[in-house]
C-alpha cells in the first residue's frame, strides 16, 4: 500500500474525513502475463482476456506490504521488484474504502451511481468489518501518511484525529496556521482556537493522546505524543490525571489491561461495520490494453 498522488481523483468533499480510508498499490503486468503464459501455459490472446477480468482481492488492494504481482514504490520512473519491467509494464489501483453509516449513506450512493462500472472500470465491494479493526486499519494509514520525525507530525496527528472525532467540523481550515495544541485548562468539553494555538478540552486532548502514542509506540521507546516522548506507564498516567480514564469508566487491571479498555472505547469495539471498497481499473485496464499491443506485436 502505498499513498501517493492520485491521476484522477474522485470528489470525496460530501464525505467526513473520518469515514474514508484510500489505498494505492501498483501491480506489475509483466509478472502478471508471465504466469498468465508460462504458468499457465495460455495464448497471448487468452492470457489477456482472464487478466481484463481480474480482480484483485481486498487483502491485495490494500495490503501493509505488498505481495507479488503487487508491489509499492513511491520512484517516478520505479521498476518492478520482482523482474525488473519499467514503468510502462505497471497498472495502478486506486481504491477508496467507505465506513457506511447514516452520515455516508445519501453520498455514498450518489457516488457509486456516477462512476463507469459497464466495461469494468470501477469495482465495488461489500465487506463486513468491525469498528477495532477499521480503526486499526485507519491508525495504519495514518503511520504511512506522516512521517514520525518530521516536525508536523503532531499537529497532523492531532488533525486527523480530530476529524475522526467530530467530523462535522472543517479542520484544514481550524488548522491552517496552528503552531501548537494545548489542553485547556476550562473547557469541559470541545476546543477553542485561539490566534496560532488551539485548545482542547481533556476528552479530545486524551483521544489525541492516545491516537499518537498508538501510532508511534512501534517507531520509538515509548509514544511521540504532544505531551513528549511516553512509555505506556507515563501515558496512562497522563490520562488518569486528565480525568480521562475516569470519564471513560476504566479504572481496574494492569496497565495493558487499562490500554486494552482504552482502545475498546476509542475504536467503538466489537460493533459491526460495514464497509464499501470503490476499486478504480480504469489504469489497469488501459494497461492492459498497450502491455497486450506490445506482447502481442
Ligand atoms: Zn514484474
Amino acid at each position: 500500500m502505498s499513498t501517493g498522488k492520485r491521476k484522477r481523483e474522485l470528489d470525496l468533499s460530501a464525505f467526513p474525513a473520518g469515514s474514508i480510508t484510500e489505498y494505492s498499490t501498483l501491480v506489475c503486468l509483466a509478472c502478471t502475463f508471465d504466469i498468465f503464459t508460462k504458468q499457465l501455459g495460455l495464448a497471448p490472446r487468452t492470457a489477456y482476456s482472464e487478466i481484463k477480468k481480474y480482480s484483485p482481492t481486498v487483502a491485495e488492494l490494500t495490503a501493509r506490504k505488498a505481495v507479488p504481482p503487487f508491489f509499492d514504490s513511491e520512484d517516478k520512473h520505479p521498476h518492478c521488484p520482482y523482474c525488473q519491467a519499467a514503468k510502462r509494464w505497471h497498472a495502478q489501483f486506486e481504491t477508496t474504502r467507505i465506513e457506511a453509516d447514516k452520515s455516508t449513506d445519501v453520498a455514498r450512493r450518489k457516488l457509486i451511481k456516477s462512476l463507469p462500472q459497464k466495461e469494468g472500470q470501477f469495482q465495488i465491494i461489500e465487506a463486513k468489518s468491525d469498528k477495532r479493526t477499521t480503526f486499526f486499519d485507519w491508525l495504519d494509514t495514518l503511520d504511512l501518511n506522516f512521517d514520525i520525525e518530521d516536525d508536523s507530525w503532531l499537529l497532523e496527528t492531532t488533525r486527523a484525529c480530530l476529524e475522526r472525532s467530530e467530523p462535522k467540523t472543517d479542520w484544514v481550515e481550524v488548522c491552517a496556521g496552528l503552531r501548537a495544541v494545548r489542553r485547556s485548562q476550562r473547557l469541559e468539553s470541545g476546543w477553542e482556537k485561539e490566534r496560532d494555538r488551539l485548545f482542547l478540552s481533556p476528552a479530545l486532548y486524551g483521544e489525541v493522546l492516545m491516537v499518537q502514542y498508538l501510532i508511534s509506540r512501534s517507531h520509538v521507546h515509548g509514544g511521540r505524543t504532544l505531551e513528549g516522548r511516553l512509555t505506556l506507564q507515563e501515558l496512562l498516567r497522563r490520562l488518569r490525571y486528565l480525568g480521562y480514564l475516569d470519564a471513560q469508566k476504566i479504572s481496574a487491571g494492569d496497565q495493558f489491561e487499562l490500554l486494552d479498555q482504552l482502545i475498546e472505547k476509542l475504536s467503538g469495539g466489537t460493533a459491526r461495520v460495514k464497509l464499501y471498497y470503490l476499486v478504480d481499473r480504469r489504469d489497469f485496464l488501459e494497461k492492459v490494453k498497450s502491455v497486450y499491443a506490445r506482447y502481442a506485436a
